[in-house]
């Protein structure tokens, strides 16, 4: 268990709302090892983003966990204000308490899908990335001699001068051109691309120990997207940095992954190694998702392949396999009755369905 980070276990987030219980991640396991990049993937609504913000302590109002952890194997670093080795159940933490304050930004960065919501419109974008280093990120005091040793290092907060200084250095990363005239603007003077790529260089620069990339480059032209992508593995390289990569776009998941979560209704259907899941994929529901890309080479007129159906009312899930009424392996008076198990069935390759058990 050594260089695990995150290990969700057994997690169950619901949403009570006036119509019902929605059961947005329904007993989801997910280990996140550090310096790896997992790929969730998984059509809108299958509890991809809430599982990002369970593990951030920031479920939306009325979700809330129900049962399961969190469990984060948590480090000490230079740099970082904590500084001890400690295991912490991120769901047991008092939401708004200084340590999980600690964590989200400074430890776990995320990049939320919509930069407008997520910007202050009154703040420049060189107080943002400011206010993230000031809180986070420590910079170590000069040594006074030889004789001070590592552990009594201490540390001071970075200065306004030095933190405008990494917040150009960190627009400049990002690809915002002149980023010395830009560090000052303020939201609404940026394009969406460059919203986005602010908050991007927000999550980058406290440098975290895993980056929850939420759909980061669906806003962006891809020069930019893979300008983008080159910044986090920079940093993943250099820093050890783990990535949860959430996304519709296989083919940047499949670039960025070297495991892949695949999410349906809430649970986890297939995890693999990517090329595994790309090349031999063993779920139902992935083998659909992956026939659905367009694919070069292939006629223009031909028309894309679908998934059957559409995604189950939440309210009213059916029985045995959330997936059956959709699923073209259908074996009827199994699949409508029995809940399939999510266990590996290969080298590691985990799946949850029938075909993979004797029933
Ligand atoms: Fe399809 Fe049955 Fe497997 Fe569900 S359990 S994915 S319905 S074959």
């Amino acid at each position: 268990m050594n260089d695990v980070l995150i290990d969700v276990k057994d997690l169950h987030v619901e949403f009570d709302v006036r119509a019902g219980i929605v059961k947005a991640v329904d007993g989801l396991d997910l280990t996140i090892r550090r310096g790896q990049t997992v790929g969730v993937i998984g059509e809108s609504g299958c509890g991809k983003s809430v599982t990002a913000r369970a593990i951030l302590r920031m479920v939306p109002k009325p979700g809330k966990v129900t049962s399961g952890q969190v469990m984060y194997y948590r480090k000490a670093k230079k740099g970082k204000k904590h500084l001890k080795d400690e295991v912490l159940d991120i769901t047991q933490l008092p939401p708004d308490g200084e340590i999980i304050r600690q964590i989200r930004g400074g430890e776990i960065g995320m990049i939320f899908q919509e930069p407008m919501s997520s910007l202050t419109p009154v703040y420049t974008a060189g107080t943002h990335i400011n206010e993230a280093l000031s809180l986070h990120r420590l910079i170590p005091l000069q040594k006074v001699g030889d004789q001070m040793a590592e552990a009594i290092t201490t540390y001071r907060t970075v200065t306004k001068d030095e933190a405008r200084e990494i917040a150009i250095d960190m627009l400049r990363k990002v690809g915002i051109p002149k980023p010395t005239e830009r560090v000052d603007s303020y939201p609404h003077q940026l394009s969406g691309g460059q919203r986005q790529r602010v908050m991007i260089a927000i999550a980058l620069s406290c440098e975290p120990e895993m980056l929850i990339a939420d759909e980061p480059t669906t806003a962006l032209d891809v020069s930019i997207e893979a300008q983008i992508l080159d910044v986090m593995r920079d940093l993943q390289r250099t820093a050890n940095m783990a990535i949860m990569f959430i996304t519709h776009n296989l083919g940047v998941v499949a670039e960025m992954a070297e495991e892949m979560v695949v999410m349906y209704m809430g649970k986890q259907v297939e995890r693999a190694k990517t090329v595994d899941l790309f090349y031999d994929p063993k779920h139902p529901y992935t083998q659909a998702l992956l026939k659905s890309i367009p694919k070069v080479g292939k006629r223009s007129n031909e028309r894309l392949a679908t998934i059957e159906g559409m995604v189950p009312d939440p309210f009213h899930l059916p029985t045995g396999c959330v997936f059956h009424p959709r699923c073209p392996m259908f074996m009827p008076g199994k699949c409508d009755k029995i809940t399939p198990t999510y266990k590996q069935i290969g080298e590691n390759h985990w799946a949850s369905c029938l075909l993979y058990e004797d029933v």
